[in-house]
């Protein structure tokens, strides 16, 4: 049989128009606007898109949304004044700085510096120490997504033998903390896999779920899995151009060959990709919940 193609568009959808209700009654009962501020430095064409992406997704669901693009030579310090000015400010409840910054700027001190209140995806280590012992404000933006993919296409989680290829903070380590939790839509036996692992397809092949973030074209090809799996891949890769100049995108997983053992699988793009955005929006609709002390 076929597998089930699990469509981030349309579950990314779903989610939007549930927030875009949320955010309207916020505004009627309560007179709250969630809002949410981007920082992007410098002028990396792929970060300007991702920028305008959320910006854009903002205001169609009813988001204050506020831009501050800055030079590229803008100072650590000119930096870190902007963001404690936007951890002090009451219409702003999410601060997101689009990665990479430049080398001459220490990310790691920008990103603490954000009010972990204010902490929409979720990177600040206080949200991770939360999220590692099971009480958590934000899920990251990507994780969650995954997590959202799966519930919403029926994918039993719990007892599941999940497997993450990919260690990242970004992805890898809180998915699987994510499906770790002694929660719903979790409780998960969950091995996480990386380059130093001695054989990957004996993980791989045991795997219900299986989550690649590995950023390796068909890192993950047929003979790696069993029949029957629950593929999720995050991978974004860029293998070249179309004859009119747009970028081909694939994922980590062989699709087309994959696709004929699995009983569900992503695709890239249109699979986890639209969903990272979603939950930034979920996250700031909560980060404004806290704020007014309505959870
Ligand atoms: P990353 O920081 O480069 O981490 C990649 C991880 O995969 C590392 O832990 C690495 O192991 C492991 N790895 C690489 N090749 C491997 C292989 N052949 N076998 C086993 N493990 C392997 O990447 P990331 O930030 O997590 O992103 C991963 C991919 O997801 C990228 O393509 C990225 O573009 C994509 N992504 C998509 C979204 C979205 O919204 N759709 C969001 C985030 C990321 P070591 O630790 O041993 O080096």
């Amino acid at each position: 049989m076929p597998a089930q193609i699990i469509s981030g568009t349309e579950v990314a959808k779903q989610i939007r128009e549930e927030l875009r209700q949320e955010i309207a009654e916020l505004k009627q009962k309560h007179n709250l606007t969630p809002g949410l501020a981007t920082i992007l430095v410098g002028e990396d064409p792929a970060s300007q898109v991702y920028v305008g992406a959320k910006e854009k997704t903002s205001l169609a669901l009813g988001i204050y949304s506020e831009r501050h693009d800055l030079p590229a030579d803008t100072s650590e310090e000119e930096l870190l004044a902007l963001i404690d000015k936007l951890n002090k400010d009451p219409k702003i409840h999410g601060i997101l700085i689009q990665l990479p910054l430049p080398k001459h700027i220490n990310e790691t001190r920008v990103l603490y510096a954000v009010d972990p209140k204010k902490d929409v995806d979720g990177f600040h280590p206080v949200n991770v120490g939360k999220l590692m012992i099971g009480e958590p404000d934000y899920l990251p933006c990507t994780p969650h997504g995954i997590q959202q993919l799966l519930i919403r296409s029926g994918v039993k989680i719990e007892g599941a033998e999940v497997v993450i290829v990919g260690r990242s903070n970004i992805v890898g380590k809180p998915i699987a903390n994510i499906l770790l939790q002694k929660k719903e839509g979790a409780n998960a036996t969950v091995t996480v896999c990386h380059t130093r692992t001695r054989d990957i397809s004996l993980h791989t092949k045991r795997a219900d779920i299986l989550i690649v973030a590995a950023g390796k074209p068909k890192a993950i090809t047929a003979d790696m899995v069993k029949e029957g799996v629950v593929v999720i891949d995050v991978g974004v890769n860029r293998i070249g151009k179309t004859a009119e100049g747009k970028a081909i995108l694939v994922g980590d997983v062989d699709f087309d060959a994959v696709k004929e053992k699995a009983k569900a699988i992503t695709p890239v793009p249109g699979g986890v990709g639209p969903m990272t955005i979603t939950m930034l929006m979920l996250n700031t609709v909560k980060a404004a919940k806290l704020a007014a002390g309505l959870v």
